[in-house]
C-alpha cells in the first residue's frame, strides 16, 4: 500500500511564551493557522526498516530527519514490527518558522496509521506527535487552533473569514533552539512585551479579520534579529495589509490581506528581493491523505 499525504505549513497568528518550565521546556500560548503551502509525503509499507529520500539535498535522510523519527516513534508507540519507505517532496521553506519538518512528521504518522490500520484516536495522535516534536500534534489536525502548554493542548477555533496571506521567507536561517536560548537569556534580567491573547481570541470568535490583523503578535520579534523584517513589513503595509508579523521563531514574515489583488501585487514586489514569497489561503486541515 502506498499513501500520499499533503503536509500543510503553518503560520503563527500569535506566539507567546508564558514561562520556562523546570524540565527546560517552555509553556506556550500560540494561535496556529494551517495554510495551503504543502510538502507532499509518500509512504509505502516495508517489511522492516525505514528508508527516507527527500527532494531537498540539504536535508538529512537518516534519523536526524524528523519524518524518520516519526516513523520510529510510530512503530514503538503502536508496538508494531514493520517498516516504511518515505519520500518527501519539499516545498515548504525549512528552518523558516513554518513547521515544515513537523508537517512531514505529522504526514508520516497519519500515513502509517492508515497503512497499519491502527485507527489512533485524537488523544493518541497527540501523545505520539508530542514525542516527535512540539508542533507535530497541531500539524496532524491543523486548521485554526489555540495551542498551549508544550504543544499538546489543542483547542479548535472558528475558521478565519476569507483572506489571503503573503508569506515571505528571507534567506537567513533561524534555529528554533537558538531562538528559545536567546529568549531565556534576554528575559533573565529584563522584562518582555507579551501579546494581546484575549484580544486575538475575541477577534477570531467575532470573525473580525481587521482586528485579527491589528492584534497579530509574536514574542520572538523583540529578540530574534531578522534583517529584512522592516522592509518586508513596509511593502506589506504599502499594499494595505491588515497586519503583519513574524511566524514561529522566524525569519518568515507574513501579512494578512482581505483583497486578492493587493496580496498578489504585494507578493510581486516582495519577490524582487525575496524569492521565497508565496500567496496562500488559510485551510482547515493539517495532514490530508490525497490518495492511497
Ligand atoms: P518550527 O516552526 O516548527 O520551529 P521550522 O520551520 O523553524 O519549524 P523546520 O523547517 O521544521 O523548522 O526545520 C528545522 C530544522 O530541522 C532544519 O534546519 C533541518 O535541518 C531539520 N529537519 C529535519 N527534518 C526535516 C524535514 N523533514 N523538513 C525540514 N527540516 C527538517
Amino acid at each position: 500500500m502506498i499513501i500520499t499525504v499533503k503536509a500543510a505549513a503553518k503560520i503563527n497568528l500569535m506566539l507567546d511564551i508564558l514561562q520556562k518550565l523546570n524540565n527546560g521546556y517552555h509553556s506556550l500560548w500560540m494561535i496556529m493557522q494551517s495554510v495551503d503551502l504543502y510538502d507532499v509525503v509518500t509512504v509505502e509499507q516495508l517489511a522492516k526498516g525505514i528508508e527516507l529520500t527527500c527532494s531537498e539535498p540539504e536535508l538529512p535522510t537518516d534519523r536526524k530527519n524528523i519524518a524518520y523519527k516519526a516513523a520510529e516513534e510510530f512503530f514503538k508507540f503502536c508496538n508494531i514490527k514493520g517498516g516504511a519507505k518515505i519520500h518527501i517532496d519539499k516545498k515548504i521553506p525549512f528552518a523558516a518558522g513554518m513547521a515544515g519538518g513537523s508537517a512531514d512528521a505529522a504526514a508520516v504518522i497519519v500515513a502509517l496509521d492508515k497503512i497499519y490500520s491502527t485507527a489512533l484516536s485524537v488523544k493518541q495522535f497527540t501523545k505520539l506527535g508530542l514525542k516527535v516534536g512540539a508542533d507535530v500534534p497541531f500539524c496532524i489536525q491543523g486548521g485554526t487552533m489555540l495551542v498551549q502548554d508544550i504543544g499538546g493542548v489543542l483547542s479548535p477555533l472558528p475558521d478565519l473569514p476569507d483572506c489571503y496571506f503573503v508569506i515571505s521567507k528571507p534567506e537567513q536561517s533561524v534555529s528554533t533552539a537558538q531562538a528559545y536560548g536567546t529568549f531565556d537569556e534576554c528575559t533573565k534580567n529584563s522584562r518582555c512585551r507579551h501579546t494581546d491573547q484575549s484580544g486575538m481570541l475575541r477577534a477570531i470568535i467575532d470573525e473580525d479579520l481587521s482586528t485579527v490583523g491589528k492584534t497579530l503578535g509574536n514574542v520572538f520579534e523583540q529578540f530574534v534579529e531578522v534583517h529584512e523584517r522592516v522592509p518586508i513589513k513596509s511593502v506589506m503595509r504599502k499594499y494595505a495589509c491588515l497586519g503583519c508579523c513574524m511566524s514561529g521563531s522566524g525569519p518568515t514574515v507574513f501579512g494578512i490581506f482581505d483583497k486578492k489583488k493587493n496580496a498578489d501585487a504585494c507578493a510581486k514586489e516582495l519577490k524582487t528581493f525575496i524569492k521565497d514569497t508565496f500567496v496562500c489561503k488559510p485551510i482547515n486541515q493539517g495532514s490530508e491523505i490525497k490518495e492511497s
